[in-house]
């Protein structure tokens, strides 16, 4: 429990109107998208760095767990105030401060919406193509505490490929600034790096120069239905042996396309998209740039994926085609009413294979297990499906959720490429870390953190 005294210094920092208790503002930010919930003390809306350097000072002196807060559409419960304390958001720090079509960068403050930051460049010619499918409501903050993918991923790289410099308050409350506005640079240490995909826990980072591209000039979009799941990824990995390097490549398996059938069915939604019965999965390729360079590409893909896809079609900027993508998760959430969510990755040539274990692991559970995802990095969102309500199936989609981290691991992935850990897969990190690595891990969070007061409980459990 937080002190009168605490929360008038907390009022003197950000003004009093800044500082909130009420029941409404501290339910709505001490919960995330795994709609897990522990009350924060106070939540602090902070407007500047000099504000949150002050706050953690504080934090750190008196020994109160302090949190950071971006769009809190996290998935790996990040941003739940699990030992109470402050939870600092950071939506007000949301000014883009440069957009340089020079440098080809953009300087920004963390509480910026993903999508404003798109919309920002793209007015300029220019392009930032981390794109997860949070977009709307998650901040670049936590986009970065999260290393977030998205489609895109696949041609142009994560989060971390687009960062150059971030000024982060480290848990005892100085302001370092790492990186900068330079692309190349090899001096010391890389604390950029560091810092990316932390999840809150060795600093708040309170400005960021992330790297921009050109925006490319057109899109083409053509979609692959197969018989099975295993011909779909095959052919995935087929256009990469071939050269080809979509700017997105997306599978939908077997049960997704299911549930999208009856959902557009039940909810009336015409679409020109065919989704017949005999399809089993379904590839999604984009291909972007030039004109010219970008239609020869789609050539390719609407060859090589003919050699073993039931049908090939275009769909133009492929507009209904992502539509049909973001029924995906309305229509699989009528299957059950909980799913246990995870975003495991493999080797790319280990895909078919994970994907044909996890139709095994659904016959041998009994429970429905959904796969869809990026398939170009390996990286598949695995919804194992339940109710919640009934404890046999939640024991019984718990031992599965194990299962489908062991086979991952199994078969040299591991145990999330987007989403984090978090306190959703704390309990699994051994699954994917050597002891040694956790250990060191967990000495550098040491050196930073000597008091554990900067969001402490996650990535490892009980520190
Ligand atoms: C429908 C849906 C779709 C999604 N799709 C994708 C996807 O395609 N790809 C993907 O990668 N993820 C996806 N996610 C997960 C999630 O949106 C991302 O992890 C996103 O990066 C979280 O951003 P946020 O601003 O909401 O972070 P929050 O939930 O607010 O926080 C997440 C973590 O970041 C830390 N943090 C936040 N701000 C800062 C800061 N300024 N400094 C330091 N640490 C900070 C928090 O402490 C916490 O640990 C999806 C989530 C949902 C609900």
């Amino acid at each position: 429990m937080i002190s009168t005294a605490i929360l008038e210094d907390l009022r003197r920092i950000v003004g009093a109107e800044h500082v909130r208790t009420d029941a409404d503002t501290v339910r709505e930010n001490s919960t995330d998208a795994t709609k897990r919930f522990h009350p924060a003390d106070v939540i602090v809306f902070v407007d500047n760095a000099a504000q949150v350097s002050d706050i953690v000072r504080l934090s750190n002196r008196e020994a109160i767990p302090v949190v950071s807060r971006g769009g809190g559409v996290g998935y790996a419960g990040g941003a739940i105030p699990i030992a109470g304390g402050i939870v600092i958001s950071l939506r007000r720090m949301n000014r883009i401060l440069e957009i340089s079509p020079v440098d080809l960068l953009v300087v920004l403050e963390p509480g910026v919406i993903t999508d404003d930051l798109h919309q920002a460049v793209e007015a300029k010619g220019l392009f930032y193509p981390p794109d997860p499918a949070s977009l709307k409501q998650s901040s670049i903050g936590g986009n970065v505490a999260h290393n977030a993918g998205g489609p895109r991923a696949f041609k142009y790289g994560v989060t971390r490929q687009y960062l150059l410099g971030l000024d982060v308050v480290l848990p005892t409350g100085e302001l370092i600034r790492t990186g900068g506005r330079v692309v190349k640079n090899a001096v010391g240490y890389d604390l950029t790096d560091l810092m990316c995909g932390s999840e809150g826990t060795l600093g708040i980072i309170t400005k960021l120069t992330m790297r921009l591209l050109p925006k490319p000039e057109t899109v083409f979009t053509v979609m692959g239905l197969f018989r099975s799941v295993r011909s779909a990824a095959e052919a995935a990995n087929q256009l990469i042996v071939a050269g080809i390097i979509p700017s997105k490549l997306e599978l939908v398996d077997r049960q997704s396309l299911a549930a999208i059938r009856s959902y557009l069915k039940d909810e009336n939604i015409e679409t020109s998209v065919p989704l017949p019965a005999s399809a089993n999965a379904l590839l999604l390729v984009e291909v972007d740039g030039g004109r010219v360079a970008a239609l020869a590409s789609l050539d390719r893909v609407r060859e090589s994926l003919s050699r073993s896809a039931l049908d090939v079609q275009e769909a133009g900027d492929g507009t209904e085609l992502w539509a049909i993508r973001r029924y995906l998760s309305p229509a699989v959430g009528r299957i059950r009413p909980n799913k246990i969510n995870e975003d495991i990755v493999v080797p790319r040539s280990r895909v078919p294979d994970y994907l044909e274990a996890m139709e095994t692991l659904q016959a041998e559970c009994g429970l429905p297990i959904v796969c869809f995802g990026h398939v170009g990095d390996g990286n598949m969102h695995v919804n194992v499906m339940i109710d919640a309500a009934n404890a046999s199936e939640l024991e019984n989609g718990e031992r599965a959720k194990r299962r489908v981290f062991e086979l991952a691991v199994e078969m040299g992935g591991t145990i999330s490429g987007e989403h984090g850990i978090g306190i959703m897969k704390s309990e699994f990190l051994t699954l994917a870390l050597q002891p040694e690595a956790i250990a060191a891990m967990k000495r550098i969070k040491a050196a930073l953190d000597p008091n554990n007061i900067m969001n402490p409980g996650k990535i490892f459990p009980c520190t």
